[in-house]
């Protein structure tokens, strides 16, 4: 099968850690996921862990320059040019978006695809809500939920202006969405062909 390389967006509750990890299964493209990176480098005690876990528990974004720097690095591995990648919570910034942009470029590998999985704000808080974790206070959520908003409006704008943004409904049966999902990767992965 082709490499296929792929963003994934979408607000926290919205299933996005669950779809990304069957896209990877079906696809064989690696997972990055940046919040995953940053975690085990925390767990791990390393010095970018170290200067990590502070702005993490912030609830702030790390440094533009840190973040572009761990993901050229990731995505300049070998598996990735065999395999593709599924990139999982990066860009989160215009900033971010152009040093990936120049980095595909560079590589001769471009984007297929950022898929914007689109659940409302009303829904996933109602979601967050039901599953009832400690730290999904009202007020939590809705601050993430802002902060997301903020953070990922101008990527949707971003994505769209270079045709590479598919909007996928997220509501329904975790089965239908996939479906959904793989659809619009095929709609694109075969526009590609007739180039
Ligand atoms: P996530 O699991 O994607 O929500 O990421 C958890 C935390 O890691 C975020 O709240 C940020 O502090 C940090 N982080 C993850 N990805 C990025 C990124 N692309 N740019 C900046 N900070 C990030």
């Amino acid at each position: 099968m082709a490499a296929v390389r792929l963003v994934i967006l979408g607000r926290q509750g919205s299933g996005k850690g669950t779809q990304a990890a069957r896209l990877v299964d079906a696809y064989g493209s690696v997972h990055i996921s940046t919040g995953d990176m940053l975690r085990a480098a925390v767990n791990a005690g390393t010095e970018l862990g170290l200067e990590a876990s502070v702005v993490m528990d912030a609830g702030d974004l790390v440094g533009d320059d840190l973040i572009n720097g761990i993901v050229a690095e990731r995505l300049a591995l070998d598996d990735v040019a065999a395999d593709g990648f599924l990139l999982d919570g990066y860009p989160r910034t215009p900033d971010q978006a152009t040093a990936l942009e120049d980095f595909l470029a560079e590589t001769g590998t471009p984007l297929d695809v950022a898929l914007n999985l689109d659940v409302s704000v009303d829904e996933v808080t109602a979601r967050m809500v039901a599953r009832g974790r400690t730290d999904d206070t009202e007020e939590g959520i809705r601050r993430r939920l802002d902060l997301y908003e903020s953070e990922t409006a101008p990527l949707l704008a971003w994505f769209a202006e270079r045709e590479l943004l598919d909007v996928v409904d997220g509501l329904g049966d975790e089965d239908a969405v996939f479906d959904r999902l793989t659809s619009a990767i095929a709609g694109r992965l075969r526009v590609g062909d007739a180039c």
